[in-house]
């Protein structure tokens, strides 16, 4: 099935509710390929012109779910968004960048998909469309935490993301020279409206985590209004809080004696992490 429009999508998976949407097929190719899914139909969304684009309203873009990794990379997007574009820049080898969408990174929701850091340190919502033209607005971070799951027959239809015009970073780590999916991400919004730093650290937990209390001690010592630069101690320090607040140090015995420590391969997480935070927020403020 190939519909033209996203109520045709939504009305093609009510009819069929064994049929299974897919966009690019980078994610949904690779489980049939292993034997994990056999979809009883597909729904091909590559048709949908609609969610292809982007548009803007009320200070916000809206993107389509059916933007590719490829599009977004692109300059004009990247002047919009920086750190998306960033992200998608990092997503696979081309052909994965060609093919692979927005709304299949997010429905998969793997813990190293690159766009997700950038949408929770965003705060985006995503737009998604049901049957009989329903449509219900959710963040992100509530797909991603599974506070909410999108339901049967359900389309992503767009992504709400807030147009900030100021600087945003994505770093993402591999364990590899090339393409490679991250071992750490960590993206940095500055909201100089809020006077807000936002973070967000991919890869090193089943969804996104947002170092809250780093964020706002940070966002405490910039000079919002004049062209002070922060001490590098200050964003090394930043860096260190945001790696300790994801990846903690396991917790103290509870009768007494010492302490265990982090394994060798977690430590070497948190090193990334922070220097990943450190860079992205020295760029950011650059
Ligand atoms: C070799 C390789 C390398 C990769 N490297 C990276 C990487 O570095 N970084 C990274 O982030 N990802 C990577 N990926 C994963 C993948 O390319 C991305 O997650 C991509 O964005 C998925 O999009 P898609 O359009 O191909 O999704 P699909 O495969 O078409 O769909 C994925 C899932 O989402 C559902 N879906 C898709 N669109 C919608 C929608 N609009 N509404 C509801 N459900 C929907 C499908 O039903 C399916 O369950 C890689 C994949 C491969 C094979």
């Amino acid at each position: 099935m190939l519909p033209a429009t996203l109520d045709e999508a939504v009305a093609a998976l009510a009819d069929t509710p064994a049929a299974v949407p897919v966009a690019g097929g980078t994610d949904l190719m690779t489980e049939v390929n292993s034997g994990l899914l056999r979809p009883a139909a597909l729904v091909g969304l590559g048709r949908i012109s609609e969610i292809r684009g982007w548009e803007y309203q009320d200070g916000h873009a809206l993107l389509g779910a059916g933007l590719t990794h490829a599009r977004m990379g692109r300059p004009d997007f990247a002047a919009l968004i920086p750190a998306l574009a960033a992200a998608a820049r990092a997503a696979g080898p081309p052909q994965i960048r060609n093919a692979g969408t927005l709304g299949g990174n997010i429905v998969t929701a793997s813990p190293t998909g690159d766009s997700l850091p950038v949408l929770a340190a965003l705060e985006a919502t995503l737009l998604i469309a049901g049957a009989d033209g329903a449509r219900r607005e959710i963040p992100v971070s509530h797909l991603l935490t599974g506070m909410e799951m999108l339901r049967p027959g359900e389309i992503v239809g767009y992504v709400r993301v807030p147009l900030l015009h100021a600087p945003q970073t994505f770093l993402k780590a591999t364990g590899r020279t090339g393409p490679g999916r991250a071992l750490a991400s960590v993206a940095v919004v500055l909201d100089p409206a809020r006077r807000g730093v936002r973070c967000a650290v991919g890869a090193v937990a089943p969804m996104p985590l947002r170092p809250l209390e780093a964020e706002q001690w940070v966002a405490s010592l910039i000079d919002w209004d004049g062209r002070r630069a922060l001490a590098p101690e200050v964003l090394a320090a930043f860096g260190d809080y945001v790696a300790m607040a994801c990846i903690p140090d396991p917790p103290a015995p509870e009768g007494g004696g010492a302490a265990p420590v982090l394994p060798p391969a977690a430590l070497h997480v948190r090193r990334t992490v922070a220097t990943l935070a450190r860079r992205g927020l020295g760029r950011a403020l650059a």
